[in-house]
């Protein structure tokens, strides 16, 4: 199994390159942010504890995105491999995630970094909003603290990974959908092969 994660600032573009990424490598595409929304759809104790968290633009605790994570490993099954997008977002979870792996005999084979500038995360993340209707998405001190937690929590992961080798990255930003989809698949090409 090849397991890739998908990284980068929200508003980067992981969730819609996700797709293409996924089948040219026939991976399972796994959001973080995607699970925890349908949680909270379905009003689970998960999902009302984790609505409160998201509507401030703050992170849910490691143990409960590790849980959701875990269990999709478990049960999903198919594919060549994962590609986890917005997991992990912290050094503790980059390092339990490690573990997790070990454990399966199994490790990340590939961080694809997908950067853009703060300007032009706040500037995707409004228009976002018109379209998707995420709560989370519609409230500027909740994209301010976003971007400022992903800086403080996120950012640091890396350094993490450009130790470990396995880092690699493209511009998310400037160029259309498909401009930057290229970009980064043939970056995937070029460092992972196809
Ligand atoms: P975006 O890519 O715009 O940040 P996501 O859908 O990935 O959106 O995440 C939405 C929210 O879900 C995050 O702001 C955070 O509150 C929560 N979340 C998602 N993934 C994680 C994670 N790995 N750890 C903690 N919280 C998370």
């Amino acid at each position: 199994m090849r397991y890739f994660i998908l990284f980068g600032p929200p508003g980067a573009g992981k969730g819609t390159h996700a797709g293409a990424i996924g089948r040219k490598y026939n991976m399972k595409h796994i959001s973080t942010g995607e699970l925890l929304r349908a949680e909270i759809a379905a009003g689970t104790e998960l999902g009302k504890h984790a609505q409160e968290l998201i509507s401030a633009g703050s992170l849910v605790p490691d143990e409960v995105v590790e849980g959701m994570i875990e269990n999709a490993f478990d049960t999903i099954k198919g594919y060549d491999g994962f590609l986890l997008d917005g997991f992990p977002r912290t050094l503790g979870q980059a390092k339990d995630l490690d573990r997790i792996l070990a454990k399966r005999g199994e490790k990340v084979d590939a961080v694809i970094s997908i950067m853009i500038p703060d300007d032009i995360v706040r500037e995707r993340i409004r228009h976002r909003a018109t379209v998707e209707g995420r709560a989370d998405d519609a409230s500027e001190s909740t994209i301010t603290n976003r971007i400022n937690t992903y800086h403080t929590r996120t950012e640091p992961l890396i350094q993490f990974y450009k130790e470990a080798g396995n880092y690699y990255e493209a511009d998310g930003y400037p160029g259309t959908i498909e401009q930057n989809q290229k970009r980064i698949l043939d970056m995937i090409s070029e460092k992972i092969g196809d």
